[in-house]
């Protein structure tokens, strides 16, 4: 496996052709770095070669990274994300260390978020998370309740939704996530909402082509989890 640099680049090239390929520009999409199992080495790597979004899926994890030592000197530069699932008693941690949270699937979550923020003095940038797949283990609000949620959020004033987020069902093959990339696609143009979190390392180039504003990529920079 190449080095984490070599990655990046190679990732930056290959967002940047299945944009302009696609009428879209390398601009309209954000690469997030997910270090989940990464050791702050390897953050620090991807920091040098460019990367300024990381995303982490544990709340736990993702403090004892952010709040170390090793990091506080890139702290200015670099921006958090949460994209796992988010559990209510995590919220108020979760809503202290990141600028976007990926991940929000419930009106009561949503409610915690905007407490904590409100306490916290800050209004929190969120996804909806949305389960489009029928997988047990997917995470989200399904394609009906999304309305009353979105509809929900906007009376909290803590809380700004920017987009929608999901999880497609494990496959091999790429092609089988397009159906899911595009119809979280179609329901952001219906909300009238712009961010859309879709592409992982498997398959980040079909979520540039329906329409991804970040892609969420482990894997084919920090190589394998093992
Ligand atoms: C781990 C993870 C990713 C990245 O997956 P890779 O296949 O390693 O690129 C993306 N999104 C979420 C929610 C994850 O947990």
């Amino acid at each position: 496996m190449a080095g984490i640099i070599e990655n990046v680049s190679s990732i930056y090239k290959r967002i940047s052709y299945t944009a302009q390929r696609s009428g879209r520009s390398i601009e309209d999409v954000t690469l997030i770095a997910v270090t989940k199992g990464v050791s702050v080495k390897g953050i620090i790597e991807a920091v040098d070669a460019g990367v300024r979004t990381f995303g982490e899926n544990r709340v736990q994890e993702a403090v004892e990274k952010i709040k170390g030592n090793e990091l506080k000197g890139l702290s200015d530069n670099i921006k958090w994300h949460m994209i796992g699932h988010l559990q209510k008693n995590k919220a108020k941690l979760a809503v202290g260390l990141f600028d976007l949270i990926h991940s929000m699937d419930s009106i009561e979550l949503a409610g915690l978020i905007n407490r904590y923020a409100e306490s916290a003095g800050k209004v929190q940038r969120v996804l909806v998370e949305v389960k489009l797949s029928s997988e047990e283990t997917k995470h989200g609000i399904g394609k009906d309740e999304l309305e009353g949620l979105l509809r929900a959020s906007e009376t909290m004033r803590h809380i700004k939704v920017e987009g929608l987020m999901t999880m497609p069902s494990y496959s091999d093959n790429p092609e089988d996530s397009r159906a899911y990339y595009r119809e979280l696609k179609r329901l952001a143009d219906i909300c009238g909402i712009k961010e859309l979190s879709m592409g992982m390392s498997g398959d980040f180039e079909v979520g540039v082509e329906e329409g991804a504003t970040m892609v969420r990529i482990g894997t084919l920079i920090f190589g394998g989890r093992g």
